[in-house]
């Protein structure tokens, strides 16, 4: 039961921790039947942001015994050229998972290059295969979906949150995060309402959910009043901080916020207000919630393609 004023905390990190240690021991299992999941991923040029996701994507891949390779064409690099290099992984055995780091230059065709990735090596889950798939309701463990929103379902999950017959609401229609999200709770039986840049009266139908998951990329932007007392909320939003009034208007009196912003010149805030956190039943803070989960989703389906495309 809620008690307000004493929501929990729903731990990423712990989370995430526990999948990846389930993936280690599903990748040597896999070993002792022959055979080693392995996971490419592709970086073109040197943007810095993708180049610390990758490497950390990599190492996790070193860590939990899955076999990696990073590829990294230059920026000048054409879709022609790209796609060679996708259709050259596709072709081979080893390689169980391609993953296309995104942004990518602006010249090349990224939804050709996506939909180039076989969608049994689409670990991303950004195929319209497999997005097709999701939609048509496909049990999670035979459809690789999308790492973030996947996260969420087993944060969810794990947390013994139940979805079933819960009236969740998404602010947020993207393909990447609100669009699946959406349909992995439909299909864990909530009732879903997805709302967006332009839905009228929003805090009329947050105030409804249960769950509520905000994908929006707006720091703060879900308020008390937009939230039910003791609602489970799913805050996915990344937002980076720099101005002293943000500061304190998200963390005030948060000595740790203060020095870390102090020390850095910026903080991560989601899309939720912390305010909104307080009269939660439930919460994924940031940092710590959701982001702690894609790079463990993103091993467990290169396992789960593994898996799929050796039946077993
Ligand atoms: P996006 O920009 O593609 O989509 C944002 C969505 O929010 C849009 O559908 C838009 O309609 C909606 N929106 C914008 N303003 C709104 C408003 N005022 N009211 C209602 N809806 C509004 O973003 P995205 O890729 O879905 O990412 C959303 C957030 O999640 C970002 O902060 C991003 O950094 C973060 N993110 C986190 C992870 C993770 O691993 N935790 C992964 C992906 C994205």
């Amino acid at each position: 039961m809620h008690v307000e004023g004493n929501p929990r905390v729903l731990d990423g990190v712990a989370i995430a921790a526990e999948i990846k240690a389930e993936v280690a021991q599903e990748v040597a299992a896999a070993r002792t039947k022959g055979y080693t999941p392995g996971l490419a991923v592709i970086l073109v040029g040197e943007v810095p942001a993708s180049q610390i996701y990758v490497r950390s994507k990599v190492k996790t891949c070193g860590e939990l015994g899955i076999y990696s390779e990073m590829l990294t064409p230059p920026a000048s690099s054409t879709t022609e050229e790209l796609l060679a290099m996708v259709d050259a992984l596709n072709k081979r055995d080893d390689i169980d998972g391609i993953l296309i780091q995104l942004p990518l230059p602006d010249h090349v065709d990224t939804n050709q290059l996506l939909d180039a990735v076989l969608p049994e090596k689409d670990v991303d889950g950004f195929h319209p295969i497999n997005a097709g798939r999701l939609l048509s309701g496909a049990a999670p463990n035979e459809v690789l979906a999308p790492c973030t929103p996947a996260g969420i379902i087993e944060i969810l999950k794990r947390s013994n949150i139940p979805m079933s017959g819960q009236r969740a609401v998404v602010i947020g229609r993207s393909n990447i995060v609100g669009k699946p999200v959406a349909s992995m709770l439909i299909n864990e039986s909530a009732t879903v309402t997805i709302c967006h840049s332009r839905t009228r009266d929003l805090a009329t139908i947050t105030r409804e959910a249960d769950i509520l998951v905000a994908a929006i990329g707006r720091p703060g932007y879900v308020t008390p009043e937009m939230v039910r007392p003791g609602a489970t909320i799913i805050d996915v939003g990344i937002n980076r901080i720099t101005t002293e009034a943000e500061v304190e208007r998200f963390f005030p009196g948060n000595a740790k916020r203060r020095e870390g912003f102090e020390k850095r010149g910026s903080t991560i805030v989601g899309d939720v207000d912390p305010a909104a956190f307080a009269i939660s039943g439930a919460f994924t803070p940031v940092p710590g919630g959701v982001g702690a989960l894609t790079i463990a989703m993103l091993m467990s389906n290169t396992v789960k393609a593994a898996k799929l495309r050796r039946k077993g």
